[in-house]
Parts: structure tokens; sequence; C-alpha cells
């Protein structure tokens, strides 16, 4: 059995795996407090594993927006981010030195991934994972491959059409009215002027919400064709019956032009995870399955 770790860095704590395979035997938590400390914690548990039984390779799901073009002189660097000391913190510091290819993408990139291949998405080569929480971050897979390019995928800060009527500002506060500024949870507890969670799901209000998330949903479907949206996140999984009235709403703002795009089908696009808090960590060890593979291919090209 092939041994890799995968690191899944978010906001509040890190994930350390270390897979046998495709199986998940061991997970080590850290809190996500300075750079220096987290990914210092997780390369000391890297090195144990890697004396106990050499690593074939590692793989990095991360929080961004993060420089993963490999050739980018600030490659593994996170971007412009308001998370306080992360700044243009090297999130592959300190793991160069085990001397095993490296893999890096982003959080919801690799949980994509991982729930394409293991989870909610087996059989699909096209597929988008969302997560609604703090923020909204958005996975692509295309062809069975995490899609980058500039830089990578931002699906949370797509700007789309407004309800006639809705004047609410919006809480992103690069963009104001995004689809983050419109439903992720900080936003709900705006627009609900508190906690969002405790209105009624007969609320027209959460009608409205629903009508923002399909605008996003449908201009997925139109830009990326998927064959599933995975939809995770406190909100995504905490206000399911509001996922399924947008998924609902999908069809009239398609307006017939995609076939076959109808409340029945819609119901099976949307989903919700099945990988659950497992689909980044499992994401990360298929980056490093990968980056073995693509590094054993090389030397036996020469
Ligand atoms: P994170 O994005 O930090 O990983 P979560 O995905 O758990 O964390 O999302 C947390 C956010 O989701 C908070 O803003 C919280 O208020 C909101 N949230 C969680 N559950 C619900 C719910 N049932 N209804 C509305 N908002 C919720
Ligand atoms: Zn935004």
């Amino acid at each position: 059995m092939t041994h890799y770790a995968g690191l899944e860095i978010g906001g509040t704590k890190l994930i350390a795996a270390r897979g046998m395979g495709r199986s998940i035997v061991e997970r080590v938590s850290v809190e996500t407090t300075t750079p220096a400390e987290t990914l210092g914690s997780a390369v000391d548990v890297l090195a144990r594993w890697h004396r106990e039984e050499p690593l074939s390779a590692i793989g990095v799901a991360s929080f961004g927006p993060l420089r993963i073009d490999p050739f980018a002189p600030d490659y593994g660097h996170v971007l412009a981010t308001p998370k306080r000391g992360w700044e243009g913190a090297d999130m592959l510091a300190g793991l160069r030195g085990f001397g095993v290819p490296i893999a890096l993408d982003t959080d919801v990139n690799a949980a994509a991934l991982a729930e394409a291949q293991l989870g909610a998405g087996q059989g699909c080569d096209s597929l988008i994972y969302i997560t609604i929480g703090t923020g909204i971050g958005g996975g692509v897979v295309v062809g069975r491959r995490p899609a980058h390019g500039l830089l990578h995928p931002e699906l949370g800060h797509m700007m789309l059409r407004r309800v006639a009527g809705d004047d609410f500002a919006g809480a992103c506060p690069f963009h104001g009215d995004c689809i983050e500024g419109l439903v992720s949870g900080p936003a709900l507890h705006k627009r609900f002027g508190g906690d969002a969670a405790a209105a009624a799901a007969q609320d027209r209000r959460w009608d409205e919400v629903a009508t923002d998330l399909a605008q996003l949903l449908a201009n997925l479907l139109l830009a990326l064709s998927p064959q599933r949206i995975v939809i995770g996140g406190g909100v995504g999984l905490g206000q399911q019956a509001m996922v399924r009235n947008a998924a609902a709403k999908v069809p009239a703002i398609v307006a017939g032009y995609l076939p076959g795009i109808d409340a029945d089908a819609m119901g099976r696009l949307i989903v919700p995870p099945a990988l659950g808090a497992d689909a980044g960590p499992l994401g990360a060890i298929l980056l490093a399955e990968a980056a073995a593979m693509t590094s054993k291919e090389s030397l036996r090209r020469g």
C-alpha cells in the first residue's frame, strides 16, 4: 500500500491525514493560529509518519486565495486575505524538505475531487462542490481534474442578477452583493437582523435567499455544465429546504434553454456531500496520489 499524507488547512483548524492508498488510517487536528506554529506542528506530524514508513507524496488542500501555479515565483503562498497573519504565508514551508512530490490546491477543489471520485459524484467527469458557510467557496472538477488557470475558481464572488425590489446591500467587504455577500452565514445574519437559523422556514425572506442561490446554480450550469453540484457548509447543510427551493427555481431561470433541466433533473443534480468532514483530507490524499503518479511517469519517461 502506498503511504501518503494529506493536509487540509482551514481557517480554524488544520487536519493532517495519513493515507494508506485512499484510506485514511490516522488523523491529527491542529488549531489554526500563526503560520509558523500551525504549519510547524503539521510538519512534525508528517516527519513522524515519514520515519515510520516513507511517504510517497504530500497533498495540501488549503484555504485561499492561493498561488497554485507551480511556475509562479510565489507558488504556495497565500494572496490577499483578511485572515490576520496569513497574507503571504508559505503553505508549503517545511514540506519541501521531505524530498517527495507535493501537490497543492484549494480546499474546495480538493473536496470537489474527493466527492467526484469517492463521494456524491462518483461516475461524474464534471462536478462542482460549493460550501456555504462563513464565506462561499467553490471547487470545480472538469474532465476529472480540478480546474485552474489564471488563479483558481472563486465562485463565491460571482455577481448575479438581483431579485427586483430586494435592496439588501450585501455583506461582502469587496463587492457588497456578490453571491457570498447575499447568502453566506454572515450575510444571512445581516439579512435577517440576527440568527437566521432561528427564522421560521415559512419566512418569506428564505424565498429571496433561494432566488439568489438559484441565480448562482443556473449560471454554474450554463458556464461549466457540471453533472452534479454538491452543496455543503453550515448554511448548505442547515438550510436544506432553502437549497431545494433554489434548485427548483433553476428551470424557470434557464427558460428551456438547457435540454432536460426540469425539476426532477435538478433534484438529482443538486445533492448534499457524501464524505462529510473527510472530503478535504481525502481530496488532499487524492492530490498526493496524483502527484506521485505524475512523478513516477516522468521518471519512467526519463
Ligand atoms: P466555516 O465556513 O467556518 O467552515 P461553517 O460551514 O460551519 O463554517 O459555516 C458557519 C456559518 O454558517 C456561520 O456564519 C453560521 O452562522 C452559519 N450557519 C450555520 N448553520 C446555519 C443554519 N442552520 N442556518 C443559517 N446559517 C447557519
Ligand atoms: Zn465578494
